[in-house]
């Protein structure tokens, strides 16, 4: 294979958008996503920055348009800044057509400004409520007041804005009416996501477990919802609010699936690349990537994987809250 050519797998869907894992660490341990206690993978496991630059940069050569950063949490990655300043290479020569990150946030406020400097228009900040009792609870650990500093300080750098919250029985249900006003009120979407059944977080998933279908009938007897037909390139189905003029975004894994439209990959941070969030199929990069100084294994081994992506995936809450897949969220990055 030249190493030229657009990735498509055997379905024909063309493979434009990469989930770039730089970290598996957090400062967080949000419930649905770690365990208290996590063992991470050493230092050297990890692909240095050159290395993530070097994976990166043979996907934009492959066609991919997009590339969101993510972790664990990005932003305590040493040097992610220095990707993130090589990586809008391919945006001004206009092969990227975006460079983004979701991120916790709690180390937004400093480095927003260098962010939309190199290039990245939008971020996903990911919070699931406004209460800081709440949020130390939810994050075993985290304090509000920076992420909201962080929040400010995308939006003063001229950053679009996008808050994700998890849907929790017994706390978005009561919350959802403040986090709708609260991220319209900023000009900020708001999506929703289903808790996905990955990794041991030490607690019962079943008993958390919102569906967005529920979710949404509580929105409706308080606010006036009209579906639309925008996307964002994501699995996310929006509504447009009424009475805020903002957006509501739904990503429901659980409730209906969006597989068949799938455009994207994932790598983990230590060079592992996933062609399905929700099955096992993985092919290792980094021994080509450090076997050779060109990229013809790599490529080779990135055709191998596209070919092998998996038609779907197959989630169940229900397995009396045992995990689907062993690997933590934040081995991915969602
Ligand atoms: N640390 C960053 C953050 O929290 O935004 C990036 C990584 S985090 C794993 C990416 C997204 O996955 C977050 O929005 C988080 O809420 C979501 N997430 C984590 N565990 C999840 C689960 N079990 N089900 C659904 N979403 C989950
Ligand atoms: Fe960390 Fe993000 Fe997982 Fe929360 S969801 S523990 S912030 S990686």
């Amino acid at each position: 294979m030249s190493g030229t050519c657009h990735l498509v797998d055997l379905f024909g869907r063309r493979i434009s958008y990469l989930r770039l894992s730089v970290t598996d660490r957090c400062d967080l341990r949000c419930v649905y996503c770690m365990a208290e206690q996590m063992t991470f993978l050493p230092r050297k496991e990890l692909l240095t920055i050159e290395e993530l630059d070097r994976l990166a940069s043979a996907f934009v050569a492959r066609g991919v348009t997009r590339i969101r950063i993510t972790g664990g949490e990005p932003l305590v990655r040493r040097g992610v800044i220095d990707l993130f300043a090589s990586l809008s290479r391919h945006l001004s020569a206009g092969a990227l057509k975006e460079l983004t990150l979701t991120t916790n946030g709690t180390q937004l406020a400093r480095h927003a400004d260098d962010l939309a400097r190199l290039g990245v228009r939008r971020v996903n900040v990911s919070l699931d409520t406004l209460d800081p009792e709440r949020y130390r609870a939810l994050t075993r650990r985290g304090t509000l007041g920076p992420v909201m500093e962080g929040l400010q300080a995308a939006l003063d750098a001229g950053l679009k804005v996008k808050l994700n919250a998890v849907a929790l029985k017994g706390s978005t249900e009561d919350e959802i009416d403040d986090l709708i006003a609260f991220a319209h009120g900023h000009g900020m979407d708001l999506t929703l996501i289903e808790t996905m059944p990955l990794g041991d977080t030490g607690e019962d998933r079943t008993d958390r477990y919102l569906p967005l279908t529920e979710l949404r009938r509580r929105i409706e007897a308080r606010w006036s919802l009209t579906d639309t037909s925008e996307r964002t390139g994501g699995p996310a189905r929006y509504a447009r609010v009424a009475e805020t003029g903002g957006r509501i975004g739904f990503i429901t894994p659980m409730t209906h699936t969006f597989c068949e439209t799938c455009n994207r990959v994932r790598v983990g941070a230590t060079g592992v690349l996933y062609t399905c969030l929700g099955q096992e199929e993985r092919m290792d990069l980094r021994a080509p990537l450090r076997g050779s100084e060109a990229d013809v294994a790599l490529h080779a081994a990135i055709d191998a994987a596209i070919r092998a992506k998996p038609s779907g995936h197959d989630f169940h809450i229900d397995r009396g809250g045992r995990p689907a897949l062993a690997r933590h969220m934040s081995a991915l990055g969602g």
